[in-house]
């Protein structure tokens, strides 16, 4: 069931979001050559508490940290530790946040230092796929029209499109309905409706889309070690032109 919610939540969802956006700024600033993935997430929670809301991701399914923090081949889900971070990585930063009751998810990749043009360009086209995607976040459309504008522009530019793990819903939970893949034929699932709230999030690899798991039972990675990319923001469905809620 999708829960659509009022004004007054989505002025909550609002303020998480903007607490999400501002950690993920705050860690953008420290990226660089030689400061550890726990470093990053020190930051990030600090930022978080400081503005009266909790990491959404601590202690969710007994993850240890408050973001995810995954370099090169890894999708998503790696946890922060002592590896330090290498001129030419790429790293994406997942982070939550919740504001009383309220969630805000967002998720972007960063280039350490000098990164190479693919990897660039790798991070812009996730990046854009998100755009092409909301596109289609207006009431009139179905859900997986987001999903087609997504999977064609990412495929458009040779990458491929994570089938394992998709966006979702979201609000006074991480994790609501409707499941979002980031793929998939135009013209399917619920139409879109004015208080909809919506985590989009493209996964793309610069090789095949298949993944697994490492024996730490968190952290996704490429089947062929290629590079991956996310990019992911809350959104809000309106009367008009889809409110992102997790950008500042
Ligand atoms: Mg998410």
């Amino acid at each position: 069931m999708i829960v659509l919610k009022s004004p007054r939540e989505i002025e909550l969802m609002r303020r998480a979001g903007e607490i999400t956006a501002l950690a993920l700024e705050e860690i953008e600033k420290h990226v660089k050559p030689g400061i550890t993935t726990i470093e990053l997430d020190k930051i990030a929670e600090e930022l978080i508490l400081s503005h009266d809301a909790t990491p959404a991701f601590k202690g969710y399914r007994g993850f240890p940290a408050s973001i995810c923090a995954s370099i090169n081949e890894e999708v998503v889900h790696g946890i922060p530790g002592l590896r330090r971070l290498q001129d030419g990585d790429i790293i994406s930063i997942d982070i939550g946040a919740v504001f009383q009751g309220y969630y805000g998810d967002a998720a972007r990749t960063f280039p350490v230092g000098q990164v190479s043009d693919d990897a660039l360009k790798l991070i812009e086209v996730t990046k854009q796929s998100f755009f092409e995607g909301i596109a289609f976040a207006k009431q009139g459309y179905r859900l997986s029209d987001i999903s087609h504008a997504i999977q064609s522009y990412v495929e458009g530019h040779n990458y491929s499109v994570v089938r394992d793990y998709v966006g979702h819903g979201i609000g006074q939970n991480m994790h609501e309905d409707p499941q979002i893949p980031n793929f998939g034929p135009p013209g399917k699932g619920p139409r879109l409706r004015a208080g909809m709230t919506l985590a989009i999030e493209p996964m793309v690899n610069l090789g095949e889309f298949e993944v697994y798991t490492l024996k730490n039972n968190w952290t996704v990675v490429t089947k062929d070690g290629s590079l991956s990319a996310h990019y992911e923001n809350t959104v809000a469905i309106t009367d008009g032109e889809p409110e992102i809620l997790t950008m500042m």
